[in-house]
């Protein structure tokens, strides 16, 4: 393994300047040539020291609840005042409700329960604050369950059946989200469906979000379809604006996390363990699962040796996979993670007591900064 960056300790995260600058040129690219608006998601990607650069493209954030609106709106529009704070939760809270109103300029309810319990306070809070609603196409071809939204008993959004006419007079806009790292084709089949239940409902919206899971930055995502379906969509509704919200699409690609083999042995197999974690800081390689591409490494029995990489916890399978190299592996060989930024150390636990990998940026003038080191009080101060 090459080793770099060695003044940096294991494990962690490297977030490259210039591929994230790649991806929101992508973004803005449709932004400008489809006309839609484009937020950032904060569940898949938060690291706000890299917002700077962030709102010099995106028009704001949305946010899954008070502590991501409050992100966004510390850290996000502080670089862009002009930025948009959107907030959505499957249900909020009383005891929160009154600064989520105070901090967002479009609050998305999930349900009409929520919406009439809250919608006269939140527009007296801000009389300004766009409402919306987030609906449920009820068609999702996401590749797993636990990414679809729109499944049996989703609890995410408002089926057809459950629209009450009613609430148009509140609402400014609709919602949706039934994506998952998907190219336009599904995007069509969504639209389809929430065109066929909800159109009737649109004449007097002033916006429709689409939501996230537009894979947009990957290599063979049919960027001019996307541009040509929103276009066809406004005119049809009337210059009706469009927001899409990606997360992962942002992040996509944009750094890896860096770790150190601690160890190996054989049972069976050959077996390295490393100062990481799948479970705490890769958690959808066995959430979804996915298997995360290793710099240099090849599939098993690809290269002459094959090793079983696991983590530094005592869960049993906290195993990364199985992988192979030109040579055996050594204590103190670098590991190197791809493309793990998005969905990673927003999701991070410090379970088995395991240090959380620190957060570095790679600027785009060359320099690495490291932006955050974590220690064994981030652990203790969960904890009691
Ligand atoms: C998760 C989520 C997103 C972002 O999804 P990505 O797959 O990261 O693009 C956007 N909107 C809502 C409502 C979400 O739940």
């Amino acid at each position: 393994m090459k080793k770099q960056h060695r003044s940096l300790a294991t494990p962690y995260y490297l977030c490259e300047e210039e591929l994230l600058e790649q991806n929101l040129k992508v973004l803005d690219y449709v932004q400008k040539e489809s006309g839609a608006k484009i937020i950032l998601a904060l569940k898949g990607f938060a690291m706000w020291s890299t917002f700077d650069l962030v709102s010099r493209y995106l028009k704001g954030c949305t946010a899954s609840g008070l502590y991501e609106a409050r992100l966004a709106r510390e850290e996000f529009c502080k670089w862009n005042p002009h930025a948009e704070v959107h907030t959505y939760s499957p249900a909020f809270k009383e005891d929160e409700i009154e600064e989520i109103a105070r901090i967002s300029d479009h609050i998305v309810f999930n349900s009409p329960n929520q919406l009439n319990r809250f919608v006269c306070k939140v527009k007296e809070i801000n009389p300004k604050i766009e409402v919306s609603l987030r609906v449920n196409p009820e068609v999702s071809s996401s590749p797993v369950d636990i990414y679809n939204p729109c499944g049996l008993y989703s609890r995410l959004g408002t089926t057809v059946e459950n629209f009450d006419e009613n609430l148009l007079k509140e609402l400014d806009g609709l919602n949706f989200h039934a994506l998952c790292e998907q190219n336009v084709d599904a995007l069509e089949e969504v639209l389809k469906s929430f065109d066929e239940k909800f159109s009737k409902y649109c004449k007097n919206l002033k916006y429709i979000n689409f939501g996230g899971g537009h894979h947009i930055t990957k290599k063979g995502y049919d960027l001019e379809k996307l541009i040509w379906i929103i276009k066809e969509f406004k005119k049809k509704y009337n210059d009706i604006e469009v927001y899409l919200e990606p997360g992962e699409a942002v992040g996509w690609e944009t750094g890896y996390l860096v770790s150190t083999v601690l160890d190996t042995f054989k049972n069976g197999m050959d077996i390295a363990i490393l100062d990481t974690s799948a479970e705490a800081h890769m958690p959808d390689t066995l959430a979804m699962p996915y298997r995360a591409e290793v710099r240099g490494a090849g599939k098993a029995g690809e290269k002459k040796y094959t090793y079983r990489l696991g983590g530094n916890t005592c869960l049993a399978g906290d195993i990364m996979g199985d992988y192979s190299f030109d040579k055996p592996l050594e204590v103190g060989d670098e590991m190197i993670f791809e493309d793990q930024i998005h969905y990673t150390f927003v999701k991070n636990t410090t379970f088995n007591g395991i240090k959380l990998p620190s957060l570095a940026i790679k600027r785009k003038n060359g320099t690495i900064e490291l932006i955050k080191e974590f220690g064994y009080e981030d652990y203790r101060d969960r904890l009691s």
